[in-house]
């Protein structure tokens, strides 16, 4: 049996700041507290929370400091935890910073902003804080519709548009086409902001690699996480014996062995351990 592993499975330099600041403060202090998960994998958690750390839904039920985590959090959050006397430690990724700068940057421009991600997603939910009025969060075509609807409603003749970090590429594109054909002839600028993050795309383009050359391809990482999920929909779509395991405990070991050639990729979440004692159950099967 010949295994492919991804050469960008696992940690991002986000996860991996948040994860080793957080780890470095749970052993300087006795307890921390973070607005909720870290990072979106139950085994990286337990391991904070064994260490420690509280996770905690609202920023009332923190008690000195207040985590917030890679993905980022709303405008009026570090406002409201400034009121209460909470120490902010801010982990949040430079490349989900820098998402809000452009969005503040383009409203004094004059600009509506086009949010391109899932609603429900921690990041966007932040995002769209920096946002203004003037702004629409599209997760498919039918937002697009209704984001046009309201840009034309408002007058405003520029439009950027701007994507979570963690946004699937060809989703992304294929949004751009409709938006641009959408706005042709209507004399509205447009501006698109590539704003998925490199670790998002190298893992994208490697999982779509890999899984097109496999007979099976295994996708490592939280069942919740948005980036373990693209990764999983794009290996489905080259290679149907895909999985998506969270630990090697799931693993099927007697269907695995009907295959020579096994691919492995894990997202931007997922920690080494979890890639490693996969690895090792396949090697063991070689
Ligand atoms: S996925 Fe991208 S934006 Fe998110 S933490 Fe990693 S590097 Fe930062």
């Amino acid at each position: 049996m010949e295994i492919v592993i991804g050469k960008t499975a696992g940690f991002c330099f986000g996860v991996e700041n948040a994860v080793k600041k957080t780890s470095k403060l749970l052993d300087e202090n006795n307890s921390m507290f973070c607005l909720g998960e870290l990072v979106h994998n139950k085994q990286v958690t337990k391991e904070l929370e064994n260490k420690g750390l509280n996770i905690v839904e609202d920023i009332e039920q923190a008690n000195k400091n207040i985590i917030i985590r890679a993905h980022g959090a709303e405008k009026q959050t570090y406002i409201n935890a400034k009121n209460i006397g909470l120490n902010v430690i801010d982990l949040t990724c430079p490349k989900v910073l820098k998402i809000h700068q452009i969005a503040e940057e383009y409203i004094n421009k004059g600009y509506y902003i086009f949010l391109i991600g899932n609603k429900k997603h921690p990041e966007i939910i932040g995002t769209i804080s920096y946002c203004g009025n003037n702004s629409y969060i599209i997760e498919n075509e039918e937002d697009i519709k209704k984001a046009l609807q309201d840009l034309y409603s408002s007058n405003i003749k520029k439009v950027v548009v701007l994507s979570q970090t963690t946004f699937s590429i060809d989703k992304f594109n294929k949004m751009i086409r409709v938006i641009n054909e959408e706005l042709k002839n209507k004399n509205i600028e447009l501006e698109i902001k590539r704003t998925i993050c490199d670790a998002t795309r190298l893992r994208q383009e490697e999982t779509k690699e890999i899984s097109s050359n496999v007979e099976m391809m295994i996708i490592i990482g939280g069942k919740h996480s948005s980036n373990t999920n693209k990764l999983y929909e794009i290996a489905k779509s080259n290679c149907k014996n895909s999985i998506l395991i969270e630990t090697s405990k799931e693993l099927d070991l007697e269907q695995m062995k009907k295959y020579k050639k096994i691919g492995i990729m894990a997202s931007a979440s997922t920690p080494k351990k979890s890639i490693e004692s996969v690895v090792e159950i396949l090697n063991k099967l070689c």
